[in-house]
């Protein structure tokens, strides 16, 4: 049986740099990738109008100043085609394909706590021993379908968002429904009702969205970009959020009416996440919140022609920002066009599917092709996936049956060396994950070389400190307004998945902070199993 020192899960942004750290460290690496090709979220997510929202020169590596240079981003938010040319880009720079199988999925994990190491059962590359099990399966890799009444009978084509065929679909001049108005329905709409003979939109909770403003980058500035490339990293490194863009320098309440009017359409006509960054109130003053999201209703409200359509629209369930914030291109315009209607299935259900047709409490509608943008099993679904049992042979799944947690969202009490990349209780979906991805990376990497050195065989997160992590995971979330919505930061979006808010909000550059001094410390909190103790 092949033994690796590493077995990463997953050839994402996570995968491909885990492998490249370690493999230049010295460790024999494996990773296992269920796609044919790298990139992970980016191979998977080829729906119409599919592209970052956070931009080219933050959402991109920044452990390679020769990466940086040779590569140049041609959009201020790239398309999706484009960062999958990049991971191909660096997965073919840094020679790393040679140590991926492709095509390939882990079906079960154990650890064996004599030799400890893991063993891992795939369905097309036999079974494997590793002494480390890297989980690089990314936060939202598992796609939601929803228990749509009848879905069964529906004979026209039905495609989720983040499985879209890679051969493309055809949409032209059909009657298209799509299900879902998070980030994923909010770049697919404009694009596919451009294509479509009719495209239905059926909504059942309107999202805050921002315009991206998105173009390409002139010569000029993506030159000056590539040459700022250590200022913009190191400022990005040091914020909040992972990213560059000023932070937090405005207090909405401590503005007057005509200051704050300035402050929102400025932001607005910037576009983007610094609608929720630039302020710091946003997210932690309820009043605060309300003006901010009464702005952006007041655009709604401006951009759609029909007060009714732009009514439904309008968010009023959640503050703003409590759930990820959708940045668009042309959403709200979208619903001016005379090819699509906009229907509210919170009002008016859908309670079942014909051949062709959606039906709902009051009405049925034609459709050739269902578009399912209803998201995913956030920050655990890869996880849950399959067992991977620890200790005792006990599952993550059981182990998370109250709630998901790991320590600094990297490891978990009982399934020693296992390390999760942006696992629950991580900054990961809150910041740049590009950013936290390097990170962690980064982190296990040195907490390995510190393993290898001072001849260390098992290395366990200590439960108290996996309990007390989480628990200020938790009492810092519920001291800000992300807590106010029914998330999928919470696991709300999943019937039955236990509620607890997973990601850290405390900002990337604390976070970062605290591992460094959780490593300074000799690893506190994990349990460090010498060869000689052992021995003895
Ligand atoms: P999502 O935010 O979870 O949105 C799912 C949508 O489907 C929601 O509108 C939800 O409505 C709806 N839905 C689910 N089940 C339904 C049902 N049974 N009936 C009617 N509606 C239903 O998923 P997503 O849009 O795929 O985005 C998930 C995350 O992926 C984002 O927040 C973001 O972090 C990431 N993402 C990023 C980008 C990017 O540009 N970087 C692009 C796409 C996605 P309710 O709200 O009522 O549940």
């Amino acid at each position: 049986m092949p033994e690796y020192d590493a077995l990463i899960v997953g050839a994402g942004f996570a995968g491909l740099y885990a492998l490249h750290k370690l493999r230049g460290l010295g460790f024999s690496c494996r990773v296992i990738e269920a796609g044919t090709g790298v990139g992970g979220t980016w191979f998977w997510n080829r729906y119409p109008g599919a592209r970052c929202d956070v931009e080219s020169f933050s959402y991109s590596y920044s452990f390679s100043e020769e990466i940086e240079q040779e590569w140049t981003w041609s959009h201020r938010y790239a398309m999706q085609p484009e960062i999958l040319v990049y991971a191909n880009f660096v997965a073919d720079k840094l020679d790393l394909r040679r140590d991926i199988s492709f095509g390939t999925r882990v079906t079960a994990a154990a650890y064996d706590e004599k030799r400890h190491n893991w063993r891992i059962a795939t369905d097309a590359a036999g079974e494997l021993r590793a002494r480390y099990l890297v989980m690089a399966t990314g936060c939202l890799s598992v796609p939601k379908v929803p228990d749509l009444p009848g879905l069964g009978n529906f004979r026209g084509e039905v495609i989720h968002t983040a499985d879209w065929p890679r051969e493309g679909c055809e949409l032209a001049g059909k009657r298209v429904g799509i299900i879902g108005t998070g980030s994923s329905g909010v770049q697919a709409i404009p694009i596919i009702a451009r294509e479509a003979g009719h495209l239905t939109v059926f909504q059942r909770t309107p999202n805050f969205s921002i315009p991206a403003w998105n173009g390409p980058l002139p010569e000029d500035q993506r030159k000056a970009m590539k040459g700022e490339y250590r200022n913009l990293r190191s400022k990005a490194r040091n914020s909040y959020a992972g990213d560059y863009a000023d932070e937090y320098y405005l207090t909405i309440m401590d503005m007057t009416a005509e200051q704050r009017e300035a402050a929102f359409e400025l932001r607005w006509r910037e576009g983007g996440f610094n609608y929720q960054y630039a302020f710091r109130d946003m997210m932690d003053d309820p009043q605060a919140n309300e003006l901010a999201a009464d702005f952006v209703r007041r655009k709604i409200r401006a951009i759609v022609s029909h007060p009714a359509t732009a009514a439904a629209l309008c968010p009023k369930d959640h503050p703003i920002g409590s759930k990820r914030l959708c940045v668009d291109t042309g959403y709200y315009e979208t619903f001016n066009r005379p090819n699509v209607t906009l229907v509210d299935v919170k009002a008016d259900p859908i309670t079942g599917f014909t051949a062709d047709q959606l039906t709902t409490r009051t009405h049925s509608y034609a459709l050739d092709t269902l578009v399912l943008a209803t998201g995913f099993d956030a920050m655990t679904g890869a996880l849950t996936a399959f067992d991977i049992r620890g200790r005792a042979g006990r599952t993550l799944k059981d182990t998370w049956q109250d709630g998901a947690g790991a320590y600094l969202g990297i490891a978990v009490a009982g399934f020693p060396n296992l390390f999760v990349i942006t696992g629950p209780g991580s900054p990961s979906v809150l910041a740049n994950v590009i950013l936290a991805i390097e990170q962690h990376v980064e982190w296990l990497s040195d907490l390995l070389l510190y393993a290898r050195s001072h001849h260390i065989t098992e290395i366990e997160a200590d439960s108290t400190a996996q309990d007390d992590w989480m628990s200020d995971v938790r009492a810092s979330a519920d001291r800000t307004l992300y807590t106010h919505a029914n998330s999928w930061y919470l696991g709300a979006n999943v019937p039955g998945k236990p509620r607890v808010f997973m990601p850290y909000v405390n900002g990337f550059s604390i976070y970062e902070a605290m591992c460094k001094a959780i490593a300074a410390d000799g690893y506190r909190g994990f349990h460090l199993l010498r060869q000689t103790e052992e021995a003895a």
